[in-house]
């Protein structure tokens, strides 16, 4: 994340960005020699059981961009903190006057919680705060809010915007499929700032006045930001790209159902389905166990298995098509590589300009092809309207067809169907579109790259692996009575405790003089060791090679320069507890099945 402009512009230079400038961050530099400590928040609401939905917890988690990613977001490695558990608020019948009451106090509650939680974070990101780093010493540190890890919804929830909007730009709802240039990025102080000054227009009223208000908060809710009171902090810069909900559940699942349909209009369900079923298992890829149209709920890790195999498995049911349908085939194709590339190249760790004008190409090719699935984005009152079709095509027709002659009725019957398809695409193509949330979301993948480094770093899976560790575990502990104080009381423990044996290894490691029975209870607390794994036997072994000295002779190298190379290989590659003996006589002798 040290290799960002993010960084650079919080720590160094004003930044010439046109969307650094539209926002609201105080362009404060950081004094010589101070530190910047990016703050990473999560959040995610998540149901405790499987058996009761009500059973819910929210809870906040922090972590710090410091640390490499590859630490940070390891499992077990006590990186993401938990903060808290947010209030759930209850469920009320919708449309109702508790309802709108209930959620301008859910509203106020959330937004107090959260200027509890960030009250010691603004006073630090003003002045600097003195933190002991990981070396002993002491440096005066800004800790910044870089960035808040939550789904869509979670989004929407936190920044107080509407669901069908963009968190990130001024993209309007009915845009969102656009490919066409970017928008304004979004400047919450600004809403923030027009909404106190027209304090009238609180309630919906459908006059020119509320429409302009409308127009210049682009989808806002009245003070519902969470993050607006943040000292140098962009609402719009804490948005992070999510691979999982966005391409995975989001459009790629999208992608299958109107592949579902596309399928079914060649004909060719069959085929995709034999295809689909006849994949054979893989390390690392099952294979399909049944149709992929009979599968009702798919979570993130079969779609990344479907998005390795799904072009191919296409391209096979899709095979020697007739003249009328080389086309819509062809375009169809362009348009699920055009996603899977875009998807591959997403999930690279690291990025060069070429790569993400790679990643650009493939969105603007994806763009640019997927209206060849509009017929399949019908809604539920398009698709009403186009069933009545033919009824009125042929009430119309009743009264014509007495006048023409039996002989004719033929050739009118196929106009007529001819007709009625064509009414039916212009119904569909002037009513059907790609206006939903996530088909916009991947166009602010480049900027992030440039601002944030890359994608998978910020990923929510792991914030769902800390469910897991930091919040079912204690919920699995607790007598489910007022579960949150004990799940908070249970991470708390486990955590304090946890970080004191760290700390009393560091200092055994780095030779103080520690009581008995603290190096005692060390030694018991350490993790059993784990079993030494299975020798590998060479599998394809010569004839006649039994020890260094045959081996060597095979290769055409002498015993002593074997022994020599396979005892720096031992001291470099080999895991500390089976290293290869350092004597050169033993190693002569040793067979060579136990040479690795
Ligand atoms: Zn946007």
């Amino acid at each position: 994340m040290h290799t960002t402009d993010w960084w650079w512009d919080v720590q160094v230079l004003p930044c010439s960005l046109f969307y650094v400038k539209a926002s609201n961050r105080s362009q404060e530099t950081v004094p010589e020699a101070a530190t910047v400590v990016p703050i990473i928040g999560m959040s995610d609401q998540m149901n405790l059981t499987n058996i009761s939905p009500d059973k819910k917890a929210w809870p906040v988690y922090m972590t710090i961009g410091n640390l490499p990613s590859t630490i940070r977001n390891r499992p077990g490695s006590r990186a993401i903190l938990l903060l808290g558990l947010l209030p759930i608020p209850p469920k009320l019948v919708k449309s109702s006057r508790a309802e709108k009451l209930q959620t301008q106090i859910n509203a106020k509650t959330l937004l107090g919680v959260f200027e509890l939680i960030f009250a010691p974070l603004n006073g630090a990101a003003r002045e600097g705060a003195p933190i002991e780093c990981a070396n002993g010493k002491i440096r005066r540190c800004f800790p910044i809010m870089s960035g808040w890890i939550a789904d869509h919804m979670e989004n929407v929830t936190l920044c107080g915007i509407k669901s069908s909007t963009c968190p990130k730009c001024e993209m309007p709802p009915e845009e969102l499929a656009s490919r066409a240039g970017h928008h304004r990025a979004r400047d919450y102080a600004r809403y923030e700032r027009y909404q106190r000054e027209n304090p009238s227009l609180d309630s919906e009223t459908h006059d020119a006045a509320y429409a302009h208000y409308t127009n210049e908060t682009h989808g806002i809710k009245r003070g519902q930001n969470v993050f607006q009171e943040l000292m140098r902090v962009s609402t719009t810069d804490l948005h992070k790209p999510d691979m999982l909900h966005t391409i995975y559940l989001g459009l790629l699942k999208h992608m299958m159902d109107w592949n579902q349909g596309f399928l079914k209009k060649l004909a060719r369900q069959q085929a995709f389905d034999d295809a689909w079923e006849a994949l054979p298992p893989y390390p690392g890829f099952f294979g399909p166990k049944k149709a992929s149209r009979e599968v009702t709920q798919s979570q993130g890790k079969e779609m990344r298995i479907l998005g390795l195999c799904l072009l191919g498995v296409l391209a096979v049911a899709l095979r020697q098509p007739d003249s009328r349908q080389v086309q819509p085939i062809r375009r169809a194709l362009t348009c699920v590589r055009s996603l899977l590339d875009f998807t591959m190249m997403a999930q690279y760790r690291s990025h060069t300009p070429e790569t993400i004008s790679y990643m650009e190409e493939y969105a603007t090719q994806f763009h640019k092809t997927k209206d060849s699935y509009l017929e399949f984005r019908i809604s539920k009152r398009t698709q009403e309207k186009t069933d009545e079709l033919p009824k009125e095509l042929r009430r119309q027709r009743a009264q014509m067809r007495e006048r023409v002659p039996p002989s004719h009725r033929h050739r009118i019957r196929d106009d007529d169907r001819e007709e009625q398809n064509d009414q039916r695409m212009e119904l569909i193509q002037s009513e059907s579109n790609f206006n939903f949330v996530k088909m916009h979301l991947i166009s602010h993948f480049r900027d992030h790259i440039y601002m944030f480094g890359n994608i998978p770093v910020y990923s929510t899976e792991y914030r769902e692996l800390a469910h897991k560790e930091q919040i079912k575990n204690g919920w699995r502990c607790s007598n489910k009575i007022d579960a949150a104080r004990q799940i908070l009381s249970s991470y708390g423990r486990q955590h304090a405790i946890r970080m004191r044996i760290l700390n009393l290894e560091f200092l055994q490691r780095a030779g103080a003089d520690l009581p008995t029975e603290v190096v005692e209870h060390l030694e018991k607390s350490r993790p059993a060791p784990t079993p030494a794994a299975h020798r590998r036997i060479l599998k394809v072994r010569r004839h006649n090679i039994h020890d260094v000295v045959d081996f060597g002779r095979a290769c055409d190298k002498s015993a002593e320069t074997i022994c020599q190379e396979l005892i720096r290989y031992s001291r470099l590659s080999l895991p500390p507890e089976r290293p290869l003996p350092e004597n050169a006589a033993i190693l002569r002798a040793l067979p060579v099945e136990l040479l690795t």
